[in-house]
Parts: structure tokens; sequence; C-alpha cells
């Protein structure tokens, strides 16, 4: 009962550290009387945690501001020790790996890259992540401040068990990357889908913050999709909740065969790969066949925004999403006027009900291992839900 109770206590103080902690990096700097006030705990708790962290090296006392403009008072500002901590940031794509490491300042200190044609096997895959990860791991200024590796990979992913299911050019596998990284490196690693990972940091603080029903998709190598609903996001029954790629989009001689073993799926000719591997195009070269007057590529052009709009309007008419935000290279392609065009023809033919819905389009995606790193930086200052009731 006793060492009950003292795990409890423990548990108890160690979350209201957190919330401390995370507190003062989220807001930059913050003084302890506001830190009291934000978090409800007494002054003498948070002068104690904050003294503990002091200790610690976590952060430092950053400035004298005065408390009110004019007066002479001044108060102690807090801030996170940008250099005491570090996180890796990986993106596995179809034709290369990326990583980077960043401070918890999101300031980027180093990066690496493996390019490849086509991941030959599973094993070649993981030589390339092990060689950007060594390459990092030398270059990052304390290993043992190091705090996790975040990997955002774009194909499917399980990321509660950290299973990685499918990466372009590799089909269907069944990897438990997570706990073979764990293993080999000792260090918590997270990974995320990278459409997933996008949304949830449009959800948490870029331009789907408010909205509570709302889906991302990711037009790109492949094609990328997730769904908020209720703010929450929608992972399905095994993860792969939101796989857009596989919407069947087309018909007649433009319903290519795609590789899940289907025909005509959005990912045939709305993705760069798809668009490649059915036309024998590279993007730049169907952009340049379009604009110079080809007429079968710019039917097929005028087929793909067609489809888009009809994929787009099927699924507001069936999610009710009050924001739809699209992004990749695609779309970038294609120039920020066809937003508008895709628009009006969603207002045309979704249902009245649905008409509230606002299209949003992403022209700059925030930098990917940028997002991965936000994996660690997010698990270092969770609080665990179930643990705040003690
Ligand atoms: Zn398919």
């Amino acid at each position: 009962m006793h060492s009950l109770k003292n795990t409890g206590h423990k548990l108890l103080k160690s979350i209201n550290q957190q919330k401390v902690l995370y507190l003062i990096f989220s807001e930059g700097s913050i003084s302890r009387v506001e830190l009291a006030h934000k978090t409800g705990l007494s002054q003498q708790t948070v002068t104690n945690i904050v003294n503990r962290l002091l200790e610690d090296g976590l952060v430092f006392e950053s400035e004298h501001v005065p408390l009110v403009a004019g007066s002479g008072r001044k108060r102690v500002a807090l801030s996170v020790n940008s250099s005491s901590h570090y996180a890796l940031g990986i993106e596995i794509a179809g034709k290369y790996i990326r990583g980077c490491v960043y401070n918890f300042r999101n300031e980027r200190l180093s990066s690496t890259k493996r390019s490849v044609d086509k991941y030959k096997n599973i094993d070649d895959l993981l030589q390339l992540l092990h060689e950007v990860i060594d390459e990092l791991l030398e270059q990052v200024p304390v290993l043992a401040k190091t705090k996790g590796i975040g990997i955002s990979v774009q194909g499917l992913a399980d990321s509660k068990q950290g299973i990685l299911l499918r990466v372009p050019g590799l089909g269907f596998l069944q990897l438990p990357l997570t706990s073979l990284l764990e293993a080999k490196y000792e260090l918590p690693v997270y990974l995320e889908n990278d459409a997933n990972l996008l949304a949830v940091n449009e959800n948490m603080n870029g331009c789907l913050s408010g909205s509570t029903d709302n889906i991302t998709l990711k037009f790109d190598y492949g094609i990328g999709g997730a769904i908020f609903s209720d703010t929450r996001l929608i992972s399905g029954s095994s993860y792969v909740a939101g796989e857009f790629g596989h919407y069947k989009a087309f018909t007649g001689p433009e319903a290519y065969p795609c590789h899940c073993g289907g025909t005509g799926c959005l990912t045939t000719l709305l993705s760069i790969s798809g668009l490649q591997h059915n036309t024998g195009q590279t993007l730049e070269a169907f952009q340049q066949a379009v604009r110079s007057g080809d007429e079968s590529m710019i039917h097929l052009h005028d087929t793909m925004i067609r489809t888009l709009a009809v994929a787009i309007s099927n699924l507001v008419t069936f999610l009710n999403p009050d924001r739809v935000l699209l992004t990749g290279r695609i779309l970038e392609s294609w120039g920020i006027d066809i937003v508008s065009k895709l628009k009006e023809t969603l207002m045309e033919s979704v249902p009245m009900t649905s008409r509230g819905v606002e299209l949003l389009y992403m022209e700059q995606m925030p930098e990917e291992t940028l997002l991965a790193a936000g994996l660690v930086l997010k698990r270092v200052f969770e609080i665990p839900l179930d643990a705040l009731s003690l």
C-alpha cells in the first residue's frame, strides 16, 4: 500500500513536471507566476519543479521582463534549453531516405540523404536507413541527450505497433521497424504515415486548427490521405484509413491497372509514380506536353482534373468535412488556379447541406523531417491522460 502510494506520488510529480516543461517549451518563455496560473499548480509546487528543471539543465532563466509595462517590477522568464536535447527526423520516400538532427527549438543542426532508383528489397531499405541514422548520430552534439528517432513514411504504417506496411516500390510488408531500430540504437523510435503526420500538424497548429472534421489529401509520388472526425484522426481497424490512392476513379481507356491488383485507382494517374508507370511520362514532361498543345496529353490532363473534382465531391458528400486540405507536387504543377476550378465543381456537385466546406491548398508543405522529429518531441512531453486522474 505504502509503495503504491509512493508510486502514485512520484508519477503525479513527473506529470506535473511534464506539464510545466511543455508549457515552457510551447510558450517560448514564461514566468513562474504564469506557469502557476496556467497549470493550476501552487506557486510553491511550480518553484520546486522549476528548481529541479534548472538543476537538470533542461530550462534556463532567459530574460527579465517588466511585469507591467513601465513599472519597476520585473519577472524572470524561463525557456527550454534548446541545446540540451536532440531528436532525429527521418523521411522515407519512394526514391530517397533523408534525415536531419534537430534541437528542441526546431533548429536543424545537420542533415543527410541517400537516393535510390527503387528499393531492391527490405534489406536494401534497412541498409540505407541505417546509413542515414548512423551518419546523423555521429553528428549529434551530445549523443546521450538524443531523445529519439521520428520517422515519416510515404506509404502505410501501423503507428501504434510501429510496423511498416507499405513502402513505394516494395509492395506490402509487415516490417516491425520501430522495434528493430530500438534494439539496434537503444533509442525510442516513432513511426507515422506522412499524410497523417501533416494532418496532425495542421490540425494542431496549422491551417486546419479550429476545424473539427477535415480531410487532408496529398498528391505526390503516391497519394496520401488523412481523415479527422470530431477532432480525432481516424486510423481504421488496421490503421490504413484514408487510403484514397485506391479510390476507384477512372473508367474506360483511362482505367489503368494498379499495383494493388485493381484497375482505375486514383493513384494510377494522379500520382507521380502512377503517371510515369502508365504513360511513360515524368510529371515535368507531361506538363510540358500539355503546355505545348499535345492533344492526347491535354485530354488526359482534363480527365485527371475532372476525376479529381468528382473524387473530392464524393468524399465531401460522404464525410461532410468543414475543410479539405490539398497538397503535393501534382497540384503544385497545375498551379493555384486549379483550386478555384475544383471549388467551382465541388460547389455545383455536392448537396446543398455540405456546401459549407472550405477547400484549402498548401503550396509549401512543412519540412517532413521536422514533422517526423516532432513525433519525438510530442512523446517527450506527453502526459498520459489516464494518469491525470491519480
Ligand atoms: Zn489500386
